[in-house]
C-alpha cells in the first residue's frame, strides 16, 4: 500500500484526560518514511515500542524527560485513515487532548486531508498464531489478509457481556468513548489520573445505566472503545497492521505486550527489538 499523510497541518485543542491541563497539538504533513513522530520541546519521539514508557490507563510515549500522554485515539485515527507519515506537535500540555473521548473529532478533522504518497509502505503481519496473557486475559494474533479486531470482555454495573468485531469500518469505532465505572473513580484520582475527566468526555457507567445524559452511542460502547484503542496501540508497531487480532479483556498493558510481540516476529519488525 502507498504511504499517506495529510496536506495541511491541523490545529486541535482541548484538555488532557490525565493532566486536566490544556493542550493544544499541531498536526503536519511530513515526507515519506518519516513515521508517525511525536515532537516536544525540541525533542522527536517515534511512535515506536522501545519509546512507550506507561500503559497504565493510557498509552504514553517518551523520550529522555519528553513526555506525551494518551496517544491511542489519535494513532487509532491514523491507523485508520492510513496515514502513515506525520509530525504531531504538541504545543501545549503533554498529552493529546481527549476530546468527546472517542476518535471522532481526529477522524472528521483529518479524513478529507489524507493524501497518498509515491513511496510504498509493507504492512506488518504475524506469520503465525499466537497468544500473549496476563492473568485472565490473553490477545491471540493470528494471520489474516484483513484487519479484524475482536473485543471481548466481561463488564461491571449493568454492562455485561460484550463482544465486538472490527471489519474495517471506521464509522464502527470512532465514536465510541472512552469509559469507566463509577466505583473506580476515587481509585484513579488517587493515583493522580483523569484529572480532566469529565461527563464531556468519558462515559461513566454506574449499577444501573450510565450518567452520560445523552446515554450511550452505540449498545456496546465500551468494547468498542476497547477495540479502537487496540486499533491505536497496533500503530505502534510503525506501519499498518494485518492479522486478526482477538483481545479477550486485554487493556493498554496487554496490547503493548502483543505488539511487542508482533514486532519481534514479524518481517518487518524493528531489528534491535527481535534480538
Ligand atoms: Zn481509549
Amino acid at each position: 500500500m502507498r504511504q499517506r499523510t495529510i496536506k495541511d497541518t491541523l490545529r486541535i485543542d482541548g484538555i488532557g484526560i490525565h493532566t486536566g491541563e490544556r493542550s493544544e497539538i499541531l498536526l503536519h504533513p511530513a515526507e515519506e518514511n518519516t513515521g508517525i513522530v511525536f515532537y516536544r520541546n525540541r525533542t522527536l519521539i517515534q511512535a515506536v515500542p522501545e519509546n512507550v514508557v506507561g500503559t497504565f490507563l493510557s498509552t504514553d510515549l517518551g523520550s529522555g524527560s519528553e513526555v506525551v500522554k494518551t496517544v491511542e485515539h489519535l494513532l487509532a485515527t491514523l491507523h485508520l485513515l492510513g496515514v502513515t507519515n506525520m509530525v504531531v506537535e504538541v504545543v501545549g500540555g503533554c498529552e493529546i487532548p481527549i476530546m468527546d473521548g472517542s476518535a471522532y473529532v481526529f477522524y472528521k478533522e483529518m479524513k478529507d486531508l489524507v493524501v497518498e504518497q509515491d513511496e510504498e509502505v509493507d504492512p506488518v503481519s504475524p506469520e503465525e498464531t499466537f497468544r500473549v496473557r496476563s492473568g485472565e486475559a490473553w490477545i491471540e494474533v493470528s494471520p489474516c489478509d484483513c484487519l479484524e479486531i475482536t473485543y471481548e470482555g466481561v463488564f461491571k454495573g449493568y454492562m455485561g457481556e460484550q463482544r465486538f468485531t472490527f471489519r474495517g469500518n471506521a464509522k464502527d469505532v470512532v465514536l465510541a468513548r472512552t469509559f469507566c465505572f463509577d466505583e473506580d473513580i476515587e481509585f484513579i484520582r488517587s493515583r493522580g489520573l483523569g484529572k480532566g475527566g469529565s461527563l464531556d468526555n468519558t462515559l461513566v457507567i454506574g449499577r444501573n445505566g450510565v450518567y452520560n445524559r445523552e446515554g450511550l452511542r452505540y449498545e456496546d460502547e465500551p468494547a468498542r472503545h476497547k477495540v479502537l484503542d487496540l486499533i491505536g496501540d497496533l500503530y505502534l508497531l510503525g506501519a499498518p497492521f494485518k492479522g486478526r487480532v482477538v483481545s479477550h479483556r486485554g487493556g493498554h498493558t496487554l496490547n503493548y505486550m502483543a505488539v511487542r510481540e508482533i514486532y519481534k516476529r514479524s518481517k518487518s519488525g524493528l531489528r534491535s527489538l527481535r534480538s
